[in-house]
């Protein structure tokens, strides 16, 4: 297993006291798996992400986080600046807050690579054209400053930056935030091609039609928790937790002829969580113990399941 993840809890400090930015988390990747993480805006996705990577404000209250044995919890500043970009490595919403718009592309790739490598700048360079080549953009672009380029084609340079030391984990938060429908689909097209070539990916995104048609795998988050795990088909198939069904009821559906139904409400409140079921204020199947009791996390076959309506299916 390349990343195992046990009992992961976060917690922020804020004027209204803590806020359970996770709780309980458990996530496996093996090598060569592209996982999505969805959910709403404020479930925690973000905070899981960098939180693999050791760059979550936030503080890791309970938990561990291992990377090929390794426990990234335990260790140091030092150690940790080896192992990013190097070994896991993450792709950002805005590219643009990420690249230097003062240097060339060519020089920030260039960089990349000698600051983990003892290359000469020559061959640096070169590697350089050839990650540009393998995102889709010309060689030519090592010329260009950030602002010469689309949102699409910064993007794919950040893409090249984070396979630049080619990682053995590259997480994506939300790449395609922003990002027309067309383009979105060509960068998605390129965190496939880097699965087969044995890379693992970590997706984050809201929106779960783009999870499911790529990965192998969807963990379904909602306030902090992990509601549901399972096979990508699987869960569009069969849907287990009330939330990951309105999920996919809210999505439209241009093959198969059904209304399309809203998911009313919002997320909690991370400051001030509802007892019992954090998703029950919002759950259409809803039932008393659902208001005053944490519901347990049911494992049926590969699938996982934090609802109350499965209990006694265990297997
Ligand atoms: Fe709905 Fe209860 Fe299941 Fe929570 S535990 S999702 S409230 S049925």
């Amino acid at each position: 297993m390349l990343l195992t993840i046990e009992n992961l809890g976060v917690e922020y400090s804020s004027e209204r006291g803590k806020v359970k930015a996770l709780e309980g988390v458990n996530l496996q990747v093996n090598k060569g798996e592209f996982i999505s993480i969805v959910g709403e805006s404020g479930c925690g996705k973000s905070t899981l992400a960098y939180s693999i990577i050791r760059l979550c404000p936030g503080k890791i209250v309970s938990g561990q986080i291992l990377f090929e044995g390794r426990n990234l919890v335990d260790l140091s500043e030092k150690e940790l600046r080896k192992i990013r970009g190097k070994e896991i490595s993450m792709i950002f919403q805005d590219p643009m807050t990420s690249l230097d718009p003062l240097e060339k592309i060519g020089s920030q790739i260039v960089e990349t690579i000698r600051a983990h490598e003892k290359v000469d700048k020559k061959t640096a360079l070169l590697r350089a054209k050839k990650l540009l080549k393998s995102v889709g953009l010309p060689e030519d672009r090592i010329f260009y400053y950030p602002h010469q380029l689309s949102g699409g084609q910064r993007q794919r340079v950040m893409i090249a930056i984070s396979i630049a030391l080619n990682p053995k984990l590259l997480i994506a938060d939300e790449p395609t935030t922003a990002l027309d429908v067309i383009v979105q689909q060509k960068i998605l097209d390129i965190l496939v091609e880097l699965k087969k070539q044995g890379m693992s990916i970590i997706l984050i995104t809201h929106d779960l039609a783009l999870a499911i048609e790529r990965s192998d795998f969807v963990t379904v988050m909602y306030a902090g928790w992990v509601v549901e795990f399972g096979r990508a088909k699987e869960i569009i198939e069969n849907p287990l937790h009330p939330y990951t069904q309105a999920l996919l009821n809210s999505i439209p559906d241009l093959w198969v002829d059904k209304p399309i139904k809203p998911l009313k409400g919002s997320p909690p409140d991370l400051a001030n969580l509802p007892k019992g079921c954090r998703f029950h204020l919002r759950c259409e199947k809803a039932m008393s113990k659902c208001r005053e009791h944490t519901p347990p996390s049911i494992k049926i076959g590969k699938r996982i399941v934090k609802c109350f309506l499965y209990e006694g299916r265990n297997n």
